[in-house]
């Protein structure tokens, strides 16, 4: 007879990977300026206070007239126009009894409270002499007030948002020409494996039995630098000790963290867990998850000084395993390191809860991520082959179905979803 296995391990739930991951992390300390208009992508380093209102002062939202609408007791009345406002320009006092020509943006001369759109309006006597309102106008109507985007001493932006189109034009509108941000985080990528063959080295026709492109470089480099992050690419590390220690020694200089693929299992060929234990610390974890079981957390030395290492975070090699786990670990780990406050409680407000219109009947024992399409009736459905080589499946798919553990999925339910767009806004 032989001897009963050894229990496995317990595997590690995932959320309390994903805490683990950013526990006492802070975010980097180095800081830089940038221009405003070379912001995109850059978390701000800093709150930013408005030392201004927007707008500056109340202004007309339309082409038309300011006048006093308590001048304006019927329809079809005629005011005289004694003044004209283009944008830009700082109108008079409004003269009693008159209406002001005005143009879109431009200041509500003092004495107006209303502005009447030229549409509801006819010139009399060519438009500079007198207009004729066709409506009674309401006191306050088609004026933008001053202060209503922000009031003075308003914190517009937060330290850790991230800035994207709309964040560039709102600093701008306070006369940001250069913003704080946090420094891109350092990273130094390498994929394991004696199998790969880097896309451009060889012609598919000449690949040697066994081997096969390697995809992971591609996609965790994309993945980095939208992020924001600076990449150093060091290829691929052959299946040998020395060769990943070597690799790991030369990355741990002058970056933040190490992202590799590839070699995070217990088979002979995988040579981080000693390469990385010989040179920091290392935690292996089983992760319960689906794809993406190990996942190798821990730090190089840089030097003997006591805290100068560099993080690290090794993935598995199965590309969609590689792809997932980037999303639910590394990329909030990257998130902190750049000033994000809360990276997870982010994830959690973004969550859908969709129709699934398909079935799961035989679900993993795992949380499991699965590659989905919203589709035009504004459900999901599930792309056939979920195995975690397939990464055509992270192509047609547009974001994940989280599954809790166990849980049989039927036509009709609803699950939580995320897209992949979101995950990597
Ligand atoms: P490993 O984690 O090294 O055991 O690799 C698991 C599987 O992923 C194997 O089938 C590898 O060939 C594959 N794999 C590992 N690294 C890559 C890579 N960089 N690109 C594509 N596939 C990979
Ligand atoms: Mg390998």
């Amino acid at each position: 007879m032989t001897a009963p296995l050894p229990p496995r391990a317990p595997l590690m739930p995932l959320d309390e990977a994903r805490r683990a991951v950013l526990e006492g992390l802070l975010p980097l300390a180095a800081t830089e300026t940038v221009a405003t208009v070379n912001a995109k992508g850059r978390f701000l380093a800093q709150d930013l206070v408005s030392p201004l209102q927007v707008p500056p002062q109340d202004n007309s939202s339309m082409d038309g007239y300011a006048l006093c609408a308590a001048d304006v007791r019927e329809a079809r009345m005629v005011l005289r126009v004694s003044q004209r406002v283009p944008a830009g320009t700082a109108p008079h006092a409004l003269e009693p009894g008159t209406a002001a020509r005005i143009f879109t943006g431009a200041p509500i001369p003092p004495g107006a409270d209303t502005v009447v759109m030229q549409e509801d309006t006819e010139p009399v006597g060519g438009d500079v002499h007198g207009v004729r309102l066709l409506s009674v106008p309401q006191a306050g109507q088609w004026i933008r007030r001053a202060g209503e985007d922000v009031t003075r001493g308003a914190v517009v932006l937060r330290r850790g948002q991230r800035i994207g189109p709309a964040e560039a034009g709102l600093a701008a509108s306070l006369g940001r020409a250069d913003l704080p941000v946090v420094a891109r985080p350092r990273v130094a990528l390498f994929s394991t494996g004696d199998e790969l063959v880097m896309p451009g080295e060889r012609a598919p026709e000449q690949m040697p039995a066994g081997a096969i492109y390697n995809s992971n470089r591609f996609m965790l480099r994309a993945l980095l630098e939208q992020l924001g992050c600076a990449v150093s690419d060091l290829g691929i590390v052959p299946d040998r000790r020395e060769a990943t220690v070597d690799a790991l020694r030369q990355a741990a200089q002058g970056h933040d963290l190490i992202v590799t693929s590839g070699g995070v299992s217990v088979g002979e060929e995988d040579h981080i867990k000693p390469a990385v234990l010989q040179l920091g610390r290392l935690n292996l974890w089983q992760i319960a998850m689906k794809p993406g079981k190990p996942l190798a957390f821990g730090a190089v030395r840089r030097s003997d000084a006591a805290d100068d290492s560099c993080h690290f975070m090794g993935l598995p090699g199965n590309p969609v395993s590689s792809f997932v786990t980037f999303l639910l670990l590394v990329r909030p780990f990257l998130l902190r390191l750049s000033g994000v406050p809360d990276p997870l409680a982010l994830d959690a407000a973004r969550a859908l809860q969709l129709r699934a219109d398909f079935d799961l009947p035989r679900p993993d024992r795992r949380r499991e991520f699965l590659r989905v399409r919203r589709n035009t009736s504004g459900g999901l459905d599930l792309f056939p082959n979920q195995s975690s080589g397939v990464l055509t499946s992270a192509v047609w798919g547009d974001g994940l179905v989280d599954n809790p553990a166990g849980t049989a999925i039927q036509r009709g339910d609803l699950v939580s979803y995320f897209s992949f767009s979101d995950l990597l806004a």
